[in-house]
């Protein structure tokens, strides 16, 4: 990998070289055939990715675009969601869904834990909502959603489920085909972002549509977005020779290649190979007195939020393990200096990540604190080789 640093925040994630070099490929006319090939597979494949019978939208945007593609298509100002939030990226949706006028109820649980599902069944019964919005993996906290839990109680009460995989799209499972505990039990809409767990440099939407949420767009009869608006994309994405505006053509050809690599791993290893990264990670980073704040039981395996042992300071550390190659990012609102977040997905490699459990223990050694790296090293190394 040419990289010269290891970008171990939350994202955007480490790029690989067949990636930078499918980027770097001439850049042609959106119409160009050769051009339109290669969107065309790009957007076949996302549909694989997904397992969906429904449309996929893969645009110029980032996350954010995404969020708000999803919610503005399926839900009208006035109508009402549910947003289950489990931190600050679940919160996104709060204001998202406020400045179109739609109607929003929160469940928020505390930081580092999940909404309770019957809390959930509970305000569902209590009133009519169009959609919920779950987080798969908030970002903040390094929580992920209960799925298993929470799509049949949303089927149940007849909304759609609206799914934010920004931080969790080709690292944990979002099959659109899967049904949870009853045929019509499925994720509606999931919405993604290329620069995480997908290891594409940012600027690209992906969003998934199924029949259902289709259909709520149908029943909308004028939604309050112009670039946002999928019936302007449909017709593109059905054949990308089509002009609606422009895609930004290079990051098509580093998607394209990006999502070729994912369905050559698998999604099932990818799931597996993270699931024992996010393990191995905070396992070896407790050996240095360091604990995720999400319990075992609740930790997304895209990336974790890990609390400070007493006596770091979070600006000189973060600093001190820059200055060895290692970029980890800040918490935010209220942890913020009281832990650091490391992303574990997309491209990151064992040889990576056992690199940086030994230069973080190497760091907390030079700012003061004495740690055994090598131990941590090999709880990581073990770890690992449990899991997969
Ligand atoms: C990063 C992130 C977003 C926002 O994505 P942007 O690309 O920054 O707009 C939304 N949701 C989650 C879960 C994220 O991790």
């Amino acid at each position: 990998m040419r990289n010269e640093e290891m970008l171990l925040i939350p994202g955007p994630t480490p790029v690989v070289d067949s990636i930078y070099d499918a980027m770097a490929s001439e850049t042609r006319g959106h119409t160009d055939p050769r051009f339109v090939a290669i969107y065309k597979n790009a957007i076949d494949q996302t549909r694989k990715l997904f397992h969906t019978d429904g449309e996929v939208f893969v645009v110029a945007g980032s996350g954010t675009i995404g969020m708000e593609m999803a919610l503005v298509n399926t839900v009208a100002a006035g109508e009402k969601i549910l947003v289950v939030s489990q931190g600050y990226f679940g919160d996104r949706f709060i204001t998202l869904g406020q400045a179109f006028g739609i109607e929003v109820d929160v469940l928020q649980s505390e930081w580092g834990k999940q909404v309770d599902p019957q809390e959930v069944e509970a305000k569902l019964g209590s009133g009519t909502y169009k959609a919920v919005t779950i987080t798969h993996a908030d970002t903040s906290t390094g929580v992920a959603a209960n799925l298993d839990a929470l799509v049949p109680i949303v089927k149940k009460h007849g909304a759609l489920i609206i799914l934010d995989g920004v931080c969790a799209t080709a690292a944990m499972e979002e099959d659109m085909s899967k049904t949870y505990g009853g045929p019509d039990n499925t994720i509606d809409v999931i919405l993604t972002g290329s620069q995480k767990a997908l290891g594409v440099p940012p600027g690209l939407a992906i969003v998934a549509f199924n029949q259902s949420a289709l259909a709520a767009r149908k029943q909308i009869e004028r939604v309050p977005a112009y670039y946002c608006d999928i019936y302007n994309w449909i017709p593109i994405m059905n054949d990308p020779s089509k002009y609606f505006a422009t895609p930004p053509v290079n990051l098509i050809y580093a998607y394209n290649e990006g999502i070729e690599l994912v369905l050559m791993e698998g999604v099932e290893k990818r799931i597996v190979r993270h699931t024992a990264f996010g393990k191995a990670v905070r396992a070896a980073l407790g050996e240095y007195g360091m604990t995720a704040l999400a319990g075992e039981d609740v930790a997304a395996s895209t990336l974790s939020c890990i609390l400070y042992p007493d006596g770091v300071d979070d600006s000189t550390f973060r600093a001190a393990l820059g200055a060895k190659g290692v970029v980890v990012a800040g918490a935010l609102a209220h942890l913020a200096g009281k832990a650091f977040r490391i992303g574990h997905m997309g491209n990151t490699t064992e040889q990576m990540l056992a690199k940086a459990v030994e230069l973080i223990g190497e760091t907390l050694n030079d700012i003061g604190h004495t740690v055994d790296t090598a131990k941590a090293v090999e709880r990581f190394k073990v770890e690992v080789a449990t899991a997969v």
